[in-house]
């Protein structure tokens, strides 16, 4: 199937398209099919996408694409600053959105990947606190808070805690 996007109309898509164009080459980045629909993706959703999302969106329209070379593409972004990531865990799981300068945390499940903004930094007291301790002149900070949401705890109620307690009977026995 090869719909262009269902997101955008044609026309907007063009559009969409040149200023893809100008992201891109402010960024230094060269310009090409893949890159284009890879930042077009990131563009059309506001919350992050896991790299396989991304992959799954981008493949309807561009051919031969890979999912590594989606995630390549989707580093480079990262280190030319149009993009940011938020790794989900120690196995390179990660999620990819625009980066739009936006001050934020956020909570992350580790079950379904599903990511919530929290709405207040907690942090910019204790950066003061920091500064004044350490003598450091803060410029930023990083925090992301990792989880079960309330839909995996029941779900993982079930398939965690019975098998352990499935396993202890057969030790017993
Ligand atoms: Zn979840
Ligand atoms: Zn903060």
């Amino acid at each position: 199937m090869k719909t262009p996007n269902r997101h955008i109309s044609n026309n907007e898509l063009s559009n969409r398209d040149h200023s893809n164009r100008d992201i891109l080459k402010k960024a230094g980045i060269k310009y090409s099919r893949q890159r284009n629909e890879i930042l077009s993706t990131l563009r059309n959703y506001r919350k992050p996408l896991t790299t396989e999302k991304i992959y799954e969106e981008c493949k309807k329209t561009v051919e031969n694409l890979s999912l590594s070379t989606v995630y390549r593409i989707l580093n480079t972004f990262v280190e030319n600053g149009i993009a940011v990531k938020t790794n989900l865990d120690m196995e390179n799981r990660a999620l990819f959105e625009l980066e739009r300068h936006e001050h934020k945390h956020h909570l992350l499940c580790l079950g379904c990947n599903s990511m919530v903004q929290i709405s207040s930094c907690p942090l910019h007291q204790y950066e003061k606190e920091l500064q004044d301790k350490m003598g450091y002149h803060i410029t930023s900070h990083k925090l992301e808070i990792y989880g079960y949401c309330p839909e995996c705890r029941k779900e993982l109620k079930d398939e965690i805690v019975d098998p352990l307690n499935a396993n202890r009977d057969k030790e017993a026995l």
